[in-house]
């Protein structure tokens, strides 16, 4: 069973000390649908409520409820299905997964089984350096999510809080197509990317709204797939390649000191960077899946499809071509902007009318840059699209130079303001008018009679003077008028 080929390229191999290793990895993602009710009941969904605040009868599986589909929760694993050029299945099947557990009323959770609402799909991820994978999707299912058990509040008893149970997952399962850990990050910011522009999951890793099962197995090039482990509910993108990275030399570490893996679960400790062991293969659940008798087979028609199909928002994919062919930018920024919808606005925010390769420019080495430096999202910019744009207007328009832009946005980023009030008020305008420019010239020649002497066999030096003259200016004087007037007088 070799239904995984090996992806050998450049850096996807981890040395073993008796040779080769490839990694392959699958994930199961569990992303909580957007929607203001729960899956099968009225309630709200809402996060950070008083504990059990949003629980009706249904939720808190009182003895004769019945569930009631949310037709909203499906619109959304459709609309998430086409946006992953899945097959959407027009009939499925609700089955009660059994076990038990304090965070679990019903003693079952309702799920789907054989029969899921979407099949196989297609995800494209684009890697670091510049490597386009395809990455296969076995499936995507709707579920419920579980309650909460609360351990450190009390000396002798466990809380529950049942505000999350009954909320509407989507399980996302990719086939085991990843072959490093960079792959599978790539792989699940990527699958975030699409879900926040569908607007079907937040994509919050932070409060547990998109987590992953994360399958790990290695095998010497060629082999068929050897046994996995599955470390449990990783919640950000950082930890997911720490653990792939670890669970892969761990494996390794066994199958060359002439052990088996055993297939079992485990859980990753960030703190201590390591994988330990959950549960192994026999003490595995036996859910005894069964069709949920309260609930008939989900049947839905072709223009239902259809109609979420037409009204679906511009993907990841597809604005990244069109910044491509449109802006005239970079595979590589492009696709650095697409990452995150609110970037991709931003930008497009601050091209409207004006230069987009320049835009992009501040937007991902200055603004990005920035704000990386204090660890801050976009939607946090102290600097909004139309105060950057204002900066970019001031350098076309000459009144600036790019670099005096620089300690503009500065000035804007740390006080705010409108860029040209800020300009205007603190003396920043760029200096064109050449009498003010040639007496600086003219004295920084004066005090430099060796070096101006040596200009002539030197072009080079020219660079120098420039640099003293608008040292000299505070860096306001327009950069080609000192040119021009520099090789004038130094007779260039
Ligand atoms: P199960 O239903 O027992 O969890 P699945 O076949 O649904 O098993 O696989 C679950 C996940 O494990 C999928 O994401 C799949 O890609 C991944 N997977 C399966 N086999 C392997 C393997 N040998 N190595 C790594 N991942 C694997
Ligand atoms: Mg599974």
């Amino acid at each position: 069973m070799n239904q995984a080929p090996a992806r050998t390229g450049r850096g996807k191999l981890l040395k073993g000390a008796t040779g080769d290793f490839e990694v392959v990895i699958g994930l199961e993602v569990h992303a909580q649908v957007t929607s203001n009710a729960k899956l099968f009941s009225g309630a709200s969904t809402a996060f950070g409520g008083e504990p059990n605040a949003h629980v009706s009868l249904v939720d808190a599986a009182l003895p004769g409820m019945l569930p009631v589909i949310n037709e909203e929760c499906i619109a959304q694993a459709v609309r998430t299905g086409l946006g992953l050029k899945a097959k959407i299945n027009l009939r499925s099947v609700f089955d009660r997964k059994n076990y038990f557990y304090p965070d679990l009323p019903q003693g079952y959770q309702i799920s789907q089984y054989k029969q899921p609402i979407v099949g196989e799909g297609t995800v494209t991820v684009d890697l670091p350096d510049g490597e386009q994978i395809s990455v296969g999707i076995e499936r995507l299912h709707l579920e419920q999510d579980a309650g909460k058990s609360i351990h450190d509040q009390h000396a002798s008893m466990s809380l529950v809080d049942l505000n999350r149970s009954g909320v509407a997952l989507m399980e996302i399962v990719s086939k085991p197509d990843l072959r490093s850990a960079e792959e599978a990050k790539a792989f699940v910011t990527k699958l975030r990317s699409i879900l926040r522009t569908l607007g079907t999951c937040d994509g919050d890793m932070e409060k547990g709204n998109l987590r992953a099962d994360v399958n790990v197995s290695v095998r010497r090039p060629g082999e068929d797939l050897g046994t996995r482990c599955e470390i449990k509910n990783v919640n950000s993108i950082r930890f997911l390649g720490q653990a792939v990275d670890y669970e892969a030399r761990r494996q390794i570490g066994v199958i060359e000191d002439g052990g088996m893996i055993q297939q079992e679960t485990r859980l990753f400790d960030p703190v201590r960077n390591e994988t330990r062991p959950m549960r192994t293969k026999e003490e595995a659940h036996d859910y005894r899946y069964f069709p949920d008798p309260d609930l008939l087979p989900l049947e839905f028609d072709q223009a239902f499809v259809d109609g979420l199909a037409a009204s679906l928002p511009e993907l990841p994919d597809a604005r990244k071509a069109r910044f491509v062919a449109e802006h005239g930018l970079s595979a590589y920024d492009a696709d650095v902007l697409v990452a995150e919808k609110e970037s991709a606005d931003y930008f497009e925010a601050v091209a409207k009318g004006r230069d987009a390769k320049t835009a992009a420019n501040w937007v991902i080495n200055e603004l990005f840059g920035r704000l990386n430096r204090e660890g801050k999202g976009i939607e946090a910019s102290p600097v909004s699209s139309a105060q950057l744009g204002a900066v970019l207007d001031l350098i076309a328009e000459g009144v600036i130079s790019g670099k005096i832009a620089k300690d503009v946005f500065e000035i804007v980023w740390a006080e705010g303001g409108d860029p040209r009030a800020v300009v205007e008020a603190r003396g920043l305008k760029q200096v064109t008018d050449t009498g003010a420019i040639e007496a600086i010239v003219d004295r920084i020649i004066a005090d430099n009679p060796a070096k101006a002497a040596e200009v002539a066999a030197k072009p080079a030096m020219l660079g120098w003077f420039v640099g003293q003259v608008m040292k000299a200016s505070g860096g306001k004087a327009n950069p080609q008028a000192v040119n021009e007037l520099l090789k004038a007088k130094l007779g260039l």
